[in-house]
């Protein structure tokens, strides 16, 4: 029978890979932790209307990439694209806004968006998000770009550009808009996207794939020009932070993000190395989208960091686990029966140990131990047993010696520790 292959666009994370994974998410949730963003675990499906509201309907997430279906009650719901309109929604129906201070978040996990697949662009993908709710104050923008970029650090990462701009307020955009769309019907040759867009929501014409597009743009007007006093400011401190701390940035006048809500700071971090795909992470502030959803006038900031294509730049030797496993090789009945017990106590004590039930032969479990990357072989056979000895193979070195069955956990874990000190 013909095998059943997973769906388009959509793709299996294997060990060791997903260790890798484990790696990027633990170290993203001690920066996390550190900086005071705690974790919201929200469902993968939402009310349809909660994205058209907030992403907007022109952009190309809800006109043409989102997984929409009608669920047997009747109701039209979206597998999520992004986390942000989500977050802003669990933020008030479960009112989170209650309380002084600044509310932030962060939340890991699976992306929908029916794109056409390429490298670094899947159907399912996967972000780690982090929101902070509740503060318009440009240090916020610049301690969460700090936070991000500590994240990336840590996980090695170099040759990374951050480019930096800022929409404005909705009064600021007005003025854009009506200054680009002047721009935008003075010249011809705009993909047909774009010539509905510029009559719709100019802004997104700002992000269009298309090279005949972005070609025409480059001499459009910039949003720098439309600022008004209190975004300038907004945008120059936020600037100056990110100098004082030593963060290297570039400006992007014509960055606008993919999505509507968003004011002022806006940014993104590319890896060159990435290819045409470069985005690792973006994000910026929203501060009209609580409002549009239902709720309180607060601003909020954000980001998201695009997981696969962080992973796919990650250094080779990130995040590999150091093998320290122990293999018990039983010989006979009455091992297998000794080995149960001590591979139990091996694990209690914190190592991780496996054994074979299928009575192979040695070599037959040799060679196992050895698919399995196991660091140790304690092997146990009946005149081992007879006499309260086990023998401790070191793999790597293929030398091995003979110790007293009592002493095998301590022994070990002393190996370990010599081990993870090196
Ligand atoms: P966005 O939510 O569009 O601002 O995207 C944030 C980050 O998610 C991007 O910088 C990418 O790293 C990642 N991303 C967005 N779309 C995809 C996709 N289709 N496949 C893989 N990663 C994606």
């Amino acid at each position: 029978m013909a095998l059943i292959r997973a769906v388009r666009g959509m793709k299996d994370i294997l060990p060791p890979e997903s260790e890798r994974w484990q790696w990027v998410e633990t170290t993203a949730r001690e920066v996390f932790r550190l900086y005071g963003y705690r974790e919201l675990r929200l469902p993968l499906l939402e009310r349809t209307e909660l994205f058209a509201r907030s992403i907007g309907t022109d952009t190309d997430i809800v006109a043409k990439e989102m997984y929409t279906f009608i669920d047997r009650h009747g109701d039209s719901v979206t597998l999520r694209p992004e986390a942000t309109a989500q977050v802003v929604r669990a933020f008030l129906e479960n009112r989170l806004e209650k309380g002084a201070g600044v509310k932030k978040y962060f939340l890991m996990g699976p992306m929908f968006r029916y794109e056409r697949p390429q490298k670094g662009r899947y159907r399912q993908f996967y972000q780690i998000n982090c929101e902070a709710l509740g503060s318009d104050a440009p240090e916020l923008d610049a301690e969460v770009i700090l936070m991000l970029w500590e994240i990336l650090g840590r996980l090695k990462l170099s040759n990374l550009r951050l480019l930096v701009n800022s929409l404005g307020c909705p009064e600021c955009q007005e003025d854009f808009k009506a200054k680009l769309k002047l721009f935008l019907f003075s010249r011809e040759g705009w993909c047909p996207d774009c010539l509905r867009r510029r009559e719709v929501n100019p802004l997104r014409v700002l992000d269009c794939k298309s090279q005949t597009c972005r070609e025409l743009l480059k001499t459009a007007p910039v949003l720098k020009d439309s600022l008004c006093e209190a975004c300038s400011r907004h945008y120059s401190r936020v600037l100056t932070l990110l100098e004082q701390f030593g963060i290297d940035f570039e400006e992007q006048p014509r960055l606008v993000r993919g999505l509507d809500y968003y004011t002022r700071t806006a940014f993104e971090v590319t890896a060159a190395a990435l290819g045409a795909q470069d985005a690792v992470a973006g994000g910026g502030r929203y501060n009209g989208l609580i409002r549009e959803l239902g709720g309180p006038d607060l601003p909020g900031f954000g980001f998201a960091i695009g997981e696969d294509r962080l992973l796919e730049v990650l250094p080779e030797a990130e995040g590999r686990s150091a093998d320290q496993s122990v293999f018990l090789a039983a010989l006979g009945r009455s091992a297998l029966e000794r080995c149960l017990t001590l591979v139990q106590e091996l694990r209690g004590a914190g190592l991780a140990a496996e054994m074979d039930f299928d009575g192979r032969s040695l070599k037959a479990q040799m060679s196992l131990a050895d698919r399995l990357g196991a660091r140790w072989v304690a092997i146990l056979g009946d005149r081992e047993l007879a006499a309260g000895e086990i023998v401790v193979r070191d793999m790597k070195s293929g030398s091995q010696e003979s110790i007293r069955i009592m002493e095998l956990k301590s022994a070990l874990k002393n190996l370990a520790a010599a081990e993870e000190g090196n």
